[in-house]
């Protein structure tokens, strides 16, 4: 897929992958082997009907091809950019090495042949680009008017839910209760609704038009939207239980995880939380334009190796840092971010040093954080996630200044609704506990995406949201016999 010219996108925060147009969309389509037995259903945590909308693109037939995966996804622009495709759809294509050692010998005969016949074998190592048709199916919807739903034409009154939290949990979970004819009213405790897909990703990434697209589809089925009102203190579980046939906890996980290691308190330490939400939902990238001031300084050191910390590094150089540098304590193998993001990154000019960790964060006499002590770390033994975990190396302390540190080591669900929610079970890191339909410890109350797993994926929150809404509609159905 094209991409913005690096030499200007590090200087913007317009978007870098540009998209695919209408021949491409078309030629990668019929890259498609059309198997009998499609593992990339399988790969798709919401199980989108990939082979039939690629199929209907191959055919020109673009409007059927968004209504095939609106049946089962309803934030594709979002998916189609954001999803780790990767090892997901993409990671099982019968196209893509990965995929081969779920097949049988047969199964993997008949790919052979048919690439052979058809010339294929010089490209079978990459998998059919589904995220980049399904962005391009759901950019051609918006483009041409084409939406999923005429305005509240699907209410019917079956019942009233609240969900908590606007991410992709509740979305999804009230995209697929609208459709069943339940009245869904989003609490939200920031002034603008999508959760993560707002305050965290950046604009480069997942321009906003595109949250307020899909959240405008939403509302037109009729669901509701009340931002600014923070559940636990505003409202309790109990009061929207009284009011409501049925409650649904989207929370997330933004509270962000330090390393408490001295310094941390130093002006110039964010966490990756805190400095994105500035950045994206305070825009503070506009300041003096808009009343939240960003003041990086010259060079900006993250700590972390996922998406938060590629996102982080990136605004750092949109926001005029000379440099960005990434701390990893592992390999870059081992980094969590997405690869296409890592290289995003890497050409952007993001500085990688791997296998090191900080120590402390040194400050001046104003407090204000000017060094990061590090040491460097080797591979040691393997451990429960069947990782080599880092050990330090004796010895190896050095520093580096810093004006600016962002620490991207990863967020946990935030305390305040179990806190204050009498007999709402939570686990090890406070999530909340649910069974896979998303019912919790107390009855008429479903929860399920980070607030239940722990800082996870768009779609895997999406599919809880889906999962929860059909056991919600389940529920009121038989509150009612
Ligand atoms: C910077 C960053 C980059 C990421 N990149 C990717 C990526 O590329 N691909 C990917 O698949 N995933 C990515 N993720 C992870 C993904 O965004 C999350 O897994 C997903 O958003 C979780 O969805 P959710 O609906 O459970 O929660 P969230 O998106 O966190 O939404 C929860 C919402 O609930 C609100 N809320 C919380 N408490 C309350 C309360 N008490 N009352 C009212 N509202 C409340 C919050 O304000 C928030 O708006 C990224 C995450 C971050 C932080
Ligand atoms: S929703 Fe995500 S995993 Fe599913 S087909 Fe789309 S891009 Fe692939």
């Amino acid at each position: 897929m094209k991409k913005q010219d690096v030499s200007r996108r590090i200087k913007n925060f317009e978007e870098v992958a540009l998209g695919l147009d209408e021949t491409e969309a078309v030629l990668e389509a019929k890259r498609c082997l059309e198997c009998q037995r499609p593992w990339c259903v399988r790969g798709c945590p919401v199980g989108v009907d990939i082979p039939r909308f690629i199929r209907a693109i191959r055919d020109g037939r673009f409007e059927d091809g968004i209504r095939i995966i609106w049946e089962k996804n309803s934030l594709p622009a979002v998916c189609g950019r954001v999803c780790p495709h990767e090892v997901q759809c993409e990671g099982v294509c019968s196209l893509a090495r990965g995929c081969s050692k779920f097949m049988t010998a047969k199964g993997r005969a008949r790919v052979e042949a048919f690439l052979e016949q058809f010339n294929l074998t010089q490209k079978r190592r990459r998998p059919v680009s589904i995220g980049a048709l399904e962005r391009f199916l759901a950019d051609y919807a918006a483009e041409h008017g084409i939406t999923p739903y005429t305005a509240g034409s699907d209410m019917k009154g079956k019942g009233k839910v609240a969900l908590v939290g606007s991410g992709p949990a509740s979305l999804a979970a009230a995209g697929e209760l609208a459709r069943r004819g339940y009245h869904a009213t989003i609490f939200e405790a920031l002034h603008a609704p999508g959760g993560v897909l707002r305050y965290g990703i950046p604009n480069f990434r997942l321009p906003e038009e595109i949250i307020d697209r899909e959240i405008r589809q939403l509302k037109d089925m009729g669901v509701e939207f009340r931002q600014d009102v923070l559940i636990g203190r505003t409202l309790t579980i109990d009061e929207l239980l009284s009011d409501f046939d049925a409650v649904f906890i989207g929370s997330g996980a933004g509270a962000p995880v330090l390393m408490g290691i001295e310094g941390e308190n130093l002006n110039g330490v964010y966490s990756a939380n805190e400095f994105l939400t500035r950045v994206n939902l305070m825009e503070a990238y506009r300041f003096p334009e808009t009343d939240t001031p960003i003041n990086i300084g010259k060079r900006v050191v993250t700590i972390g190796g996922g998406n938060v910390a590629m996102d982080s590094a990136r605004v750092a150089l949109r926001l005029g840092a000379e440099e960005s540098i990434i701390l990893y304590r592992r390999r870059r193998e081992e980094m969590p971010a997405r690869r296409e993001e890592i290289e995003n990154a890497e050409e952007e000019g993001v500085e990688f040093k791997f296998l090191t960790t900080p120590t402390k964060y040194i400050g001046d006499d104003e407090g204000c954080v000017r060094a990061v002590e590090c040491i460097r770390m080797e591979p040691g033994e393997v451990d429960d996630s069947g990782r080599q975990r880092p050990v330090p190396v004796a010895g190896s302390e050095f520093t580096i200044e810093a004006d600016t540190v962002i620490v991207a080591i990863g967020q946990r669900p935030n305390p305040l609704i179990p806190t204050t929610t009498q007999g709402l079970e939570t686990g090890k890191i406070r999530n909340i506990i649910a069974d896979e339909s998303g019912r919790t410890s107390i009855k008429g109350v479903f929860a399920g995406g980070d607030a239940t797993t722990g800082a996870a994926t768009v779609i895997l929150a999406m599919g809880a949201g889906v999962r929860a809404a059909r056991a919600i509609a389940e529920y009121i159905e038989g509150c009612k016999d």
